[in-house]
C-alpha cells in the first residue's frame, strides 16, 4: 500500500471547502493538501439552510460564531415551519428541540396523547422550548441558553470565509478547469487530475467535490447512480434572491404548492427563495412566474434553474477517491440535511483516514456508513410527501406510491400504537418523527398508557408546569432580530434572555 501524503480536493463549492476546512487544520500537518476549483463553472449557489450539527462541526474548525455570523449574512434557526403540507391551510413547525420529559417507559408523547384522550387541548409544541421560541419569533444563544439551534447563512460568503482560514492554515488552491482523470493501469486508481492548460495534478487521494457533474467518481470511475425518483419525484428547483421585507425569522419556512413546495431563508442582508418541483407536474415556465409571483420583496438575481435527480452512488468511496455531497447523492433539501451529510462524511473520513494507504475494508465501511446515513434522510423526507390529504394529482401520488420497506413500518408502528425511535446511527431522533408524524395528522390508533398509574389531577398537573415552564422561558428571550442585529454591531453589547 502507498501511505497517503497528498490529498486533492477537486472542486470549491461548500463540499470542497469545507473538506479543505478540516483537513488543513485537522491533519495538515500529515498530509499536503490542495483544492482546485472552476471560476468559469462555478458552484451550484443555494444550500443556505442547517441543522445543530453543523456547531460541532464549527467547533472542529475553531469557528469564532460571532465572525461567523458576521461574516456570512447568517441567522439563527430553531427548525422549519412546514405550511400546507397536509391540508394547503395547515402549519406546524418541526423544532430542533425536545418535546416534554421522557421517561424510560414512554416518551413525552405518550403522556400528552393520554391528556389529550382525557380532554385537553394544549398543543404539543407548547412543550418544547425551540418550537415555541420559533412560533414567537425570539432567540438568543449559548451560554445564556440551552436552545438547540442551527443557522441560515450565504453559500458564497461561507465558502469565502472558508477558503480564507484555509489558505491561512497553508492550503494550495488552483484555479482551473480539469479536463479529465488518468487511472492508474494497474491498480485502476486516479493517479492524476488533467487540467485544460494540459497540467497534471498527481496525488495519493482524491476528494470528489465536483458537484452534480461527479467527474471524478462518476465520469472517471464508473460508479453508478442508485435511482430514488419513484419515492421522490421532484427533479427541478428555480432559485432566486430577494430583499428583506421585515426582521428575519429563526426558521426556514417551507410551504407546499400544487406540484413541489417552496423555501424562504432569510439572512441578514436578504432572502433565499427557490421552489422545488416535478416537471411531470409543472412546467418551468409555470414554475418561475409562480416563485416569482410568491416572493416578497425586490427580486435581486436571475431566477436559476437547478436539475436534479433524488438518489444516491452506489458507492461514495471507491478505489483512492472519496465522494461528498451532490457528487456522491442527493436528497432534495426539505431537510436541509445535504450539509450535515457532507460534514459527518468528513468527520468520519478522518477517523478512518487511510494514512498507511488506501484500503478496502476502510472504504467499505465507509460506504456502509453513508448509506445507512442517507437512506434514514431519504426516509424521513418521503414521510412528509407521503402524509398528505392534498387533493392535486402530484399529492395523490405521492399518497398512493410504494414506500421505502424501512419507513412503511416506521409509519405503520406509529399509526398502531404512537411508537417512535430513533436507530443508534440516525440522524433523526424521536422527537422530530413525533412532531412531523403528528404535524401532517398522523393520528395514533393507541398509545403507551402509563400515565394512567399517575394520581387524578396529577398529569394535567405536571403538563401545566411544563408548559408554565417552556412559556415562562420564550418570554424572557429577546426577539431574534434584534439579537442578530446586537452580534454584528460594530460595538455589540451581547443581547441575553432576561434572567
Ligand atoms: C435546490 C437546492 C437547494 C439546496 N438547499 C440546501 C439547504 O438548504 N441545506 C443544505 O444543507 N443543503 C442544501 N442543498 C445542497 C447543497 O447546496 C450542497 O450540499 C452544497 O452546496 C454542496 O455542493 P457541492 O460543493 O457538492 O457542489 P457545487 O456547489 O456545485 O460545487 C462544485 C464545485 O466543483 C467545481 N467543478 C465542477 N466541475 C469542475 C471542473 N471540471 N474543473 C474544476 N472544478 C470543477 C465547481 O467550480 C465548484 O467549485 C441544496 C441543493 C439544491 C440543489
Amino acid at each position: 500500500m502507498k501511505p497517503v501524503k497528498r490529498v486533492v480536493i477537486a472542486g470549491g463549492g461548500t463540499a470542497g471547502w469545507l473538506a479543505a476546512a478540516l483537513l488543513t487544520r485537522q491533519i495538515g500537518k500529515l498530509v499536503e493538501v490542495t483544492l482546485i476549483e472552476s471560476d468559469e463553472i462555478g458552484t451550484v449557489g443555494v444550500g443556505e439552510s442547517t441543522i445543530p450539527t453543523v456547531r460541532a462541526f464549527h467547533t472542529l474548525l475553531g469557528i469564532d460564531e460571532q465572525d461567523f455570523v458576521r461574516e456570512t449574512g447568517a441567522t439563527f434557526k430553531l427548525g422549519i415551519s412546514f405550511e400546507g403540507w397536509s391540508q394547503p391551510d395547515s402549519r406546524y413547525i418541526h423544532s430542533f428541540g425536545t418535546l416534554g420529559t421522557s421517561t424510560w417507559m414512554a416518551d413525552f408523547h405518550h403522556f400528552w396523547l393520554e391528556a389529550r384522550a382525557q380532554g385537553s387541548n394544549a398543543e404539543l409544541g407548547a412543550y418544547c422550548v425551540e418550537h415555541e421560541a420559533a412560533r414567537a419569533e425570539r432567540f438568543a444563544g449559548r451560554p445564556e441558553t440551552k436552545l438547540n439551534y442551527a443557522y441560515h447563512f450565504d453559500a458564497a460568503r461561507y465558502a469565502r470565509f472558508l477558503r480564507e482560514r484555509c489558505e491561512a492554515d497553508g492550503l494550495t488552491r488552483i484555479e482551473g478547469r480539469i479536463t479529465r482523470a488518468e487511472r492508474d493501469p494497474e491498480t485502476g486508481d486516479i493517479a492524476a487530475v488533467v487540467m485544460a492548460d494540459g497540467s497534471r495534478i498527481e496525488s495519493d487521494l482524491f476528494i470528489d467535490c465536483t458537484g452534480f457533474r461527479a467527474l471524478l467518481i462518476g465520469d472517471a470511475l464508473g460508479v453508478p447512480y442508485e435511482d430514488w425518483s419513484h419515492w421522490l419525484p421532484t427533479n427541478r428547483a428555480l432559485a432566486v434572491q430577494t430583499a428583506a421585507v421585515g426582521p428575519a425569522v429563526p426558521y426556514t419556512r417551507a410551504t407546499a404548492h400544487d406540484a413541489g413546495w417552496q423555501w424562504r431563508i432569510p439572512l441578514q442582508h436578504r432572502v433565499g427563495n427557490g421552489i422545488v418541483y416535478c416537471s411531470d407536474h409543472l412546467s418551468d415556465d409555470a414554475a418561475h412566474q409562480r416563485l416569482l409571483g410568491a416572493v416578497q420583496g425586490k427580486v435581486l438575481t436571475d431566477p436559476r434553474l437547478i436539475r436534479f435527480q433524488t438518489g444516491r452512488r452506489a458507492k461514495a468511496w471507491e478505489h483512492n477517491c472519496v465522494a461528498l455531497s451532490l457528487a456522491g447523492g442527493f436528497v432534495e433539501p426539505l431537510e436541509s440535511t445535504s450539509i450535515h451529510l457532507i460534514m459527518i462524511a468528513l468527520t468520519r473520513l478522518l477517523q478512518l483516514f487511510p494514512f498507511d494507504g488506501v484500503n478496502a475494508p476502510a472504504a467499505a465501511r465507509f460506504n456502509d456508513m453513508s448509506r445507512r446515513e442517507i437512506e434514514g434522510v431519504r426516509d424521513f423526507i418521503v414521510l412528509h410527501y407521503h402524509l398528505n390529504q392534498r387533493n392535486e394529482p402530484f399529492w395523490r401520488a405521492h399518497r398512493e406510491a410504494s414506500l421505502p420497506d424501512s419507513l412503511a413500518q416506521r409509519i405503520a408502528l406509529f399509526a398502531e400504537s404512537a411508537q417512535a425511535f430513533q436507530a443508534s446511527d440516525e440522524l433523526f431522533t424521536v422527537t422530530s418523527w413525533v412532531q412531523v408524524m403528528l404535524g401532517q395528522e398522523l393520528h395514533p390508533a393507541g398509545h403507551n398508557r402509563v400515565a394512567r398509574l399517575m394520581p387524578p389531577g396529577r398529569l394535567k398537573e405536571v403538563l401545566g408546569n411544563l408548559s408554565g415552564q417552556v412559556g415562562a422561558t420564550v418570554a424572557k428571550l429577546p426577539p431574534h432580530q434584534a439579537f442578530v442585529d446586537r452580534m454584528v454591531a460594530p460595538d455589540p453589547v451581547p443581547l441575553r434572555a432576561r434572567a
